[in-house]
Order: C-alpha cells, then sequence, then structure tokens
C-alpha cells in the first residue's frame, strides 16, 4: 500500500491518538490544524451515521481531501439509548466528561439494568467516493468511576468479559476490544483494499 493521506475531522487529540496507534505509519493522517481547518465542523444529525457524514462532507467540500469523520454515542439500555448522538452534551453545552458521568450515574441510580454499548460510525471521503463503517462494544456501566487513562465516559464503561473499566485499560488493550478499534480495522482493511 503506498503512502496515503487523510484529513482526520476532528479536533479531539485522544482520538487521533487512539486512530495514528491503530493505522501505524501506512498512512499519513493529517489533523485539523495540520490543514488550517480551525473553524468548526458542524454537527446536526440525529444519528451518529448523519453527523460522521455532514463532518467529512463539509471538509471535503470545502478543502477537497480526502479525508474521514467519526462519531461515537454511548448508548445506555435502560434510557432508552440515551445519551446517543448527544454524548459530548448530556449535561450541557460545556462539554465536560465529569458532568456527563455524574449526569448518567444519577440517572441510572433508580435502574438495576445498566447494560450499555459504544456505538462508531466512520465516514470516510476518498477519491470523492462516500463509505461507512461501524464499531459497536457492549458492556455495563459501573456505579462509580475508575481508572485515570482514556477520555470521556471511559471511567464508567466496563466491557463484557472484563472487570475493570475502559480508563484502567492500556490504549492498547482497548484498543483490541473498542467500538473505534472496531470501526477503524474495518476502515484500515477497505483502504488496504484500494
Ligand atoms: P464524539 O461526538 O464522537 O466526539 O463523542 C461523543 C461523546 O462520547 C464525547 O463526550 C466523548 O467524550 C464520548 N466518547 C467518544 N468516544 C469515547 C470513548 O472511546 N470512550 C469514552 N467516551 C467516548
Amino acid at each position: 500500500m503506498s503512502i496515503l493521506k487523510l484529513v482526520f475531522a476532528t479536533n479531539n487529540n485522544n482520538k487521533v491518538k487512539e486512530i495514528q496507534a491503530l493505522i501505524g505509519e501506512k498512512i499519513n493522517i493529517l489533523s485539523l490544524k495540520d490543514v488550517n481547518c480551525l473553524e468548526e465542523l458542524p454537527e446536526t444529525s440525529t444519528t451518529l451515521e448523519g453527523n460522521a457524514i455532514q463532518k467529512a462532507t463539509y471538509l471535503f467540500d470545502n478543502y477537497h481531501l480526502n479525508c474521514f469523520a467519526d462519531d461515537t454515542g454511548l448508548l445506555v439500555d435502560s434510557l432508552n439509548g440515551e445519551p446517543g448522538v448527544y454524548s459530548a452534551r448530556y449535561a450541557g453545552e460545556q462539554k465536560n466528561s465529569e458532568d456527563n458521568m455524574d449526569l448518567l450515574l444519577t440517572n441510572l441510580k433508580p435502574h438495576n439494568n445498566r447494560n450499555a454499548k459504544f456505538q462508531t460510525v466512520i465516514a470516510l471521503i476518498i477519491n470523492g467516493q462516500q463509505h461507512t463503517f461501524r464499531g459497536e462494544v457492549k458492556g455495563v456501566i459501573s456505579k462509580t468511576k475508575s481508572g485515570k487513562d482514556g477520555f470521556g465516559y471511559d471511567p464508567i464503561f466496563i466491557p463484557n468479559g472484563y472487570n475493570i473499566s475502559f480508563s484502567e485499560m492500556s490504549l492498547e488493550e482497548k484498543n483490541k476490544i473498542s467500538h473505534r478499534g472496531i470501526a477503524t480495522r474495518k476502515l484500515l482493511d477497505f483502504l488496504k483494499s484500494l
């Protein structure tokens, strides 16, 4: 596979780190900053897929570069799939992870069923063609936060088959089973097939 340049349409450095670790040096990932895109990307859809496509399309239309965008949500069964597509701003526009986790723990208190899943959709636009890739991991929401690595809801998400949170795992361990890891490997397989 020849070296390919792809812009990852995110301002979240944690995500860039996670994806770069999976992709290795085979693909040159550029950040939004690298292409001088400093504006906020539109993200107004009511679905993860819609948001991922919206962000990638915005970047492609305005910068004419091969690119991909992702959107992730945490869907909690007892809360009818909330916070879902609104995971980033669950507790308000400040998009604060501690506030989001606190609100989720409070809202889950009356429920015995703590099953949840992370879902990621990646939208790729390459040579003007759009493709989407999905990843999902199931688990439970713990009653308290644990661990100090990762980001977002990691300290309260325990993937099925484990007794530690995403936040207590190494990045490598998390990537093996995570929603984004699964979606990214599908993206990579596709890129290798080009
Ligand atoms: P985004 O819209 O894809 O950036 O993600 C929506 C929300 O889900 C944000 O609050 C993130 O912190 C959270 N999130 C996304 N991916 C993960 C993850 O791998 N672990 C924990 N939280 C995540």
